[in-house]
């Protein structure tokens, strides 16, 4: 079935260690038709990440001059660093006809909430906040007071739940992968997906 010629943009969030990464990873291996878009940041690479394809790493006063063009349709600091999604990039993936998934955090989705409409808003939860601090301490590359400091702002971040359209608990990664992968599927079927002028022609003559 033809689908519209824009792609839909999906956006997730999600508190830092809720294994919203592994689960982006995923669905963007597994699902036809969607693409992550890449962001840009000021944060330095960690090892294994890949420049162009986890993030495009730039320096503090390169990512303000693209603040200054306009460059951003939605950018945040997150734990010092800059994190910002490109118009450019995004608005190519959509105008290809694909689906476009945005892995950014809580201010970013409420920016682009602002500006677009018909975003498709995910929020991923760990199964509780024990959980998630298990997850952290098992992470091992934060300090006591970085934990300390993710954990108030994931408490913060759940805080403004209700924004989002679809709530996913990440507590088995293959559950949330399907349960992710249930949402893309049902709102490509949503009517206002769907290409008219192929129904009209096939149907209504
Ligand atoms: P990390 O440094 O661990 O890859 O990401 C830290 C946080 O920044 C995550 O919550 C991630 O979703 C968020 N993030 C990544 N890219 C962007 C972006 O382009 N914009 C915003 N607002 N947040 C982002």
């Amino acid at each position: 079935m033809p689908r519209k010629a824009r792609g839909t943009m999906f956006i997730i969030s999600a508190p830092s260690g809720a294994g919203k990464t592994t689960l982006c990873d995923t669905i963007i291996r597994e699902m036809p038709g969607l693409r992550e878009s890449v962001s840009f940041t000021t944060r330095r690479p960690r090892t294994g990440e890949v420049a162009d394809r986890d993030y495009t790493f730039i320096s503090e006063q390169e990512f303000r001059s693209m603040i200054d063009r306009g460059d951003f349709v939605e950018w945040a600091v997150v734990h010092g660093n800059f994190y910002g999604t490109s118009r450019s990039r995004l608005e190519g993936i959509r105008n290809d006809g694909l689906d476009v998934m945005l892995d950014i955090d809580v201010q970013g989705a409420r920016q682009i909430r602002e500006s677009y409409s018909g975003g498709v808003y995910i929020f991923v939860l760990p199964p509780s906040m024990e959980a998630l601090r298990d997850r952290l301490e098992r992470r091992g590359s934060n300090t006591r007071d970085d934990m300390e400091r993710r954990l108030a702002r994931a408490a913060e971040e759940i805080r403004h739940y209700e924004m989002f359209d679809y709530v996913i608990v990440n507590d088995v990664i293959e559950d949330a992968v399907k349960n992710l992968g249930s949402v893309i599927k049902a709102e490509r079927l949503r009517r206002v997906n769907i290409d008219r002028e192929w129904l009209k022609k096939n149907f209504l003559g």
